[in-house]
């Protein structure tokens, strides 16, 4: 099976290239991303693998089918980029990794909130500089403070798990509840309730028709001021000009963004030497108390290994028509 493999960085290179050494898959690395412009380098192959930023609407997916593509291998947990209708009107197979090492993105979460509250970014950055003053660096403890999470599937589940180790509250709320949780000690709320306790609100629920825009200025003006958001899932869940408002004013104390509404033209590139057009990103980057990472939740080692098993596995299992066996959507 030939497969067109979009948005290939060197590491993707390597884990793949790693893991197809006992398959017998034809792997061809693409720089770019899928596109309406790059669909065309999709000649000739019977698979294309994807990843979070790559579009595959009903143009591209319209002509990736008169191109012979019969399956769409995505190697993330996220499928909001893809029309399934269409693909299914086209007989187009999908198939992504449903979970892949959920850790890798509940400890970003973590991370975020950490470096936030104890400001650890300044405070190395004053270290280097032989700055040992505390001023502005002022945190507050973990212990004791009510984290709002917002979708407990795998990740959320894994943050909910290290929240509760922290001897925080935990209010969920997810339309199908855990029972685990629950004995764990969390507590299932109300949408409403969460963003009215929550001195912590965390998403991690999938960006769909229903949730976009999740946090909104309504939803906002629910929560209690100074709050801390988080946000490892997806760009869309956010109204960002929503968010500035509430930055601006206070109400949102602390923002973490591992991701963001119109990354797929800014992240996983180098833009250093160039000049950003997104003024409602740079705005967001310019807050003292809002902290970006691009996209790099489920960048571990574990993670990797897993995505490129599950992924190379789907395609043959599509290759040797065990289509049981994919993790087809
Ligand atoms: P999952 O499918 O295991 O869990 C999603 C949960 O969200 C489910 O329990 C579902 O019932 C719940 N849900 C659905 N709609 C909801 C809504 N409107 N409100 C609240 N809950 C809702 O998914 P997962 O593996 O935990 O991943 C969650 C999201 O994390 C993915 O959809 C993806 O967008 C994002 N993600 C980000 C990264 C990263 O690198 N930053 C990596 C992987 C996944």
């Amino acid at each position: 099976m030939r497969v067109a493999v979009f948005s290939a960085k060197p590491y993707d290179k390597v884990y793949l290239t790693q893991f197809n050494q006992d398959l017998d898959l034809d792997l061809q690395f693409f720089d770019n991303g899928l596109n309406n412009q790059t669909v065309v380098l999709a000649e000739g192959f019977n698979a294309v693998c994807v990843f979070v930023n790559d579009v595959l609407d009903d143009t591209v997916l319209t002509d990736l089918s008169k191109r012979g593509i019969t399956h769409v291998a995505l190697r993330c947990a996220g499928f909001n980029n893809v029309n399934l209708a269409k693909a299914k009107e086209l007989n187009i197979s999908v198939s992504r990794v449903p979970a892949y090492s959920p850790q890798a993105v509940a400890e970003h979460a973590v991370a975020l909130i950490l470096t936030l509250n104890r400001k650890l970014h300044k405070a190395y950055n004053r270290v280097r500089e032989n700055n040992f003053s505390l001023h502005g660096l002022l945190g507050f403890n973990l212990y004791g403070k009510t984290v709002g999470v917002i979708g407990t599937g795998n990740i959320g589940e894994a943050f909910v798990n290290i929240m509760l180790g922290f001897g925080c509250q935990v209010k969920c709320y997810d339309p199908l509840p855990k029972q685990q949780l629950i004995e764990r000690g969390a507590e299932y709320v109300s949408l409403d309730e969460l963003f009215k306790q929550g001195q912590i609100i965390s998403l991690h629920c999938p960006l769909n028709a229903s949730s976009t825009h999740l946090i909104n200025s309504q939803s906002i003006e629910l929560m209690q001021d100074g709050v801390m958001l988080i946000n490892t899932s997806r760009g869309g869940l956010i109204d960002s000009k929503a968010v500035i408002h509430a930055l601006k004013k206070g109400k949102i104390g602390y923002l973490g963004l591992d991701v963001y509404e119109m990354e797929s033209d800014l992240f996983f590139e180098d833009h250093s030497a160039t000049i950003i057009q997104d003024d409602v990103f740079e705005r967001l980057a310019s807050f003292p108390n809002v902290l970006i990472t691009g996209h790099q939740g489920f960048f571990t080692h574990e993670a990797m290994q897993q995505i490129a098993e599950t992924t190379l596995g789907n395609l043959q299992a599509v290759q040797q028509n065990r289509q049981i066996e994919a993790r087809f959507l």
